[in-house]
């Protein structure tokens, strides 16, 4: 169990595609628990690998409603035509929250920690979160299509 440092915009490394996990070595274990102590304290709702320097398809995600994600090589594989609209804010870019259009609800395709395949239907919250660290396997941050809100709060 260890906190990982959490890389901020600007590094080159946030802008990477990320490579898909073709086995779960306890090392990979072993990351996706240092994931979930590094979310936990930084009192984020997600953790995608590239965010602490591994360029591998692996995020986590904690909702209060929902609990606890862990996602290897996660896919959207459907997005409602609904949209919402809201604040965001990233581990990586931290002190500044912007408002982003984003599905409604989605479904998403990963394995799970134990390689078992799993489907997640995700509304609201959780849909924002899936897209948000997807998004982050393929080098793409929220600042790029958010509506930045200026000033400290
Ligand atoms: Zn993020």
């Amino acid at each position: 169990m260890a906190k990982l440092k959490i890389l901020k915009v600007g590094d080159e490394t946030l802008r990477k595609v990320c490579r898909p996990v073709d086995e779960i070595t306890p090392r990979i274990q072993r990351l996706i628990d240092d994931m979930i102590d590094t979310m936990h304290a930084a009192d984020g709702v997600g953790l995608a690998a590239p965010q602490v320097g591994v360029l591998r398809r692996i995020a986590v995600i904690e909702t209060p409603n929902e609990g606890l994600f862990v996602l290897i090589n996660p896919k959207i594989v459907a997005c409602s035509k609904e949209q919402q609209e809201s604040e965001e804010g990233c581990l990586s870019v931290p002190g500044r929250w912007g408002i982003t259009k984003r599905p409604m609800h989605v479904k998403v395709k990963a394995l799970n920690r134990h390689g078992k395949p799993v489907e997640i239907n995700g509304s609201g919250l959780l849909a924002k979160a899936l897209c948000h660290e997807i998004d982050h396997l393929d080098g793409k941050l929220y600042i790029d299509i958010a509506k930045m809100i200026e000033g400290a709060r």
